[in-house]
């Protein structure tokens, strides 16, 4: 049995979405005219609060899109020093937005109201201005942390003070709804603008949307066409993420059950280090030394299970839509058991 738990890109479409997709009213989007693509937009910006939504092939595109329409050349972004922005969008905001990143510490991902009114720099000649907080949403490499609602209100109130505006990769909004028992309304209504990627735990095979005013999505469309975002007939594509927003969100809540009993496993193993909390579908542990995590995922991929590694020492499992209860089942067996060698 192989059991993938690398990420919760790895989906396949299901057959029902596969049959949604195959019936769905297609149109030139750029013109316009997908109802597919329309429909999907209009659902989302409604879902978290906002007056209008774009769809993108990938969450790397609507981030990049927002940092480039909030932002001019030379401004700076306050984000967490792990974010998914800074890390892995292949330097994006230096080369589409021409901004510099204020790069935070924070609890497992997470920054605070404190840390940004700290970092904010004072008009002053030597310092580039400060334009954009981003924060991630869940937090991939915080382990799948979650923001409380409260705190993000007393970021708000921050930016608001200091006229900055406030982004949110929320790649995995829903799982952090989910976890944290707000609604996406609540979360939505707190940000400018937000990412809301439709490949991961949703099980879509392509796209994110980003949502924010009629103003900001008019600006985003046409930063879209600069990328080369612009797709044609793309409701083939968006149809899928509306099948997944209407049909696996409610399922999330088995990932994060699933992570949290892998978890009381993984609890017991002497040859793990460290164990972040785990609040969502992410879990990541430190591997203890003699040990390295390339050691435990060569030797877990040889038994039929598959992780990513994060650094030297760092292991990622990441539940989703493709894995069954008797994979769940079978994989807490095979680590039980299993000691590196
Ligand atoms: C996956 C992900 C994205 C977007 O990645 P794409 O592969 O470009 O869709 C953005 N932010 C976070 C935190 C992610 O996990």
């Amino acid at each position: 049995m192989q059991i993938d738990f690398r990420s919760d890109t790895v989906t396949q479409p299901t057959s029902s979405m596969k049959e949604f997709m195959f019936k769905a009213p297609l149109g030139d989007d750029v013109f316009g005219e997908d109802p597919s693509i329309v429909q999907l937009e209009e659902e989302t910006a409604q879902q978290f609060n906002h007056e209008a939504g774009l769809f993108c092939p990938s969450g790397t595109m609507t981030n990049q899109i927002a940092l480039a329409v909030h932002t001019r050349p030379r401004e700076e972004v306050i984000c967490h020093k792990n974010s998914h922005i800074y890390l892995y969008e292949g330097g994006g905001p230096a080369f589409l937005s021409s901004v510099s990143l204020r790069l935070l510490e924070g609890d497992y991902g997470r920054i605070t109201a404190e840390a940004i009114e700290e970092n904010i720099n004072p008009e002053n000649v030597h310092f580039p201005r400060t334009r954009l907080v981003s924060l991630e949403n869940t937090m991939n490499k915080g382990g799948g942390s979650c923001y409380d609602l409260e705190e993000i209100r007393k970021i708000r109130k921050s930016c608001q003070k200091h006229g900055l505006s406030l982004h949110l990769d929320g790649a995995r909004i829903f799982n952090a709804c989910i976890a944290k028992g707000y609604s996406t309304q609540e979360i939505g209504q707190e940000f400018d603008s937000i990412s809301i990627c439709f490949s991961k735990g949703l099980g879509a095979p392509v796209g994110s949307v980003l949502v924010g005013s009629e103003a900001f999505i008019h600006e985003a469309r046409r930063v879209r066409k600069v990328l080369g975002g612009g797709m044609r007939q793309g409701g083939i594509l968006a149809s899928a993420a509306f099948y997944a927003l209407n049909h696996h969100v409610d399922r999330l809540a088995e990932d994060h059950r699933r992570a949290k009993e892998m978890g009381d496993v993984l609890k017991h193993c002497e040859w793990i280090q460290f164990l972040y909390p785990i609040e969502t579908n992410i879990i990541i542990f430190e591997v203890g030394s003699p040990f390295s995590g390339a050691q435990v995922i060569e030797q877990l991929s040889a038994l039929g299970i598959r992780c990513a590694g994060f650094g030297k020492m760092h292991v990622r499992f990441v539940f989703h839509l493709d894995i069954s209860e008797e994979q769940h089942q079978h994989a807490m067996t095979v680590i039980q058991n299993f000691q590196p060698q």
